[in-house]
């Protein structure tokens, strides 16, 4: 699974390699903490969750991150990523543990995850261009697990109802 320095990171298709690419994220999601503008925990949790999604065997691996990265991005991207929606996501899915609820198989996890990578934050220093390029960043991933949609909404709704 792991890709050669170069080339294209096999996961998402950044250009320069896995490596590279995860050193891209961490040093962005770095920049969003240092600027730490209001709500900017919004943004780094975000980008978090969509990066976990374009990279689904080295973050979501089992079915509970999943659940939790992509229920995160449908939290962010059409709850307006409140706090409590988090909270009430990692609440839902250690409920299903304490009661023992196995999970269901992971479902299809779809090969081409968005034309947009990490690369497109390259450049982003100033919290307007990474708010804008998160949120278009994790439309397209998003659209990419269009499959899925049905789904991860029904985990979002599941666990804001069950708080
Ligand atoms: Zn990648």
């Amino acid at each position: 699974m792991m890709s050669a320095a170069t080339g294209k990171c096999p996961a998402c298709g950044f250009e320069g390699g896995r490596k590279a690419c995860q050193e891209l994220f961490d040093e962005i999601a770095l920049k969003v903490r240092e600027l730490a503008w209001t709500d900017s925990m919004k943004t780094w949790r975000l980008m978090h969750d969509v990066y976990s999604i374009q990279h689904e065997e080295d973050f979501c691996g089992r079915y509970r991150g999943l659940i939790m990265h992509l229920g995160g991005v449908c939290l962010g991207l059409e709850h307006g990523g409140a706090e409590r929606g988090y909270r009430a996501l990692q609440k839902s899915i250690e409920r299903d543990l304490l009661k023992g609820q196995p999970y269901p198989p992971a479902p299809g996890i779809p090969r081409n995850r968005g034309s947009i990578t990490i690369a497109s934050l390259r450049s982003a220093d100033q919290p307007v261009l990474l708010i804008n390029g998160v949120d278009r960043w994790a439309r397209s991933a998003w659209l990419a697990y269009a499959d899925l949609q049905p789904m991860a909404r029904e985990w979002v709704k599941q666990a804001l109802d069950g708080n």
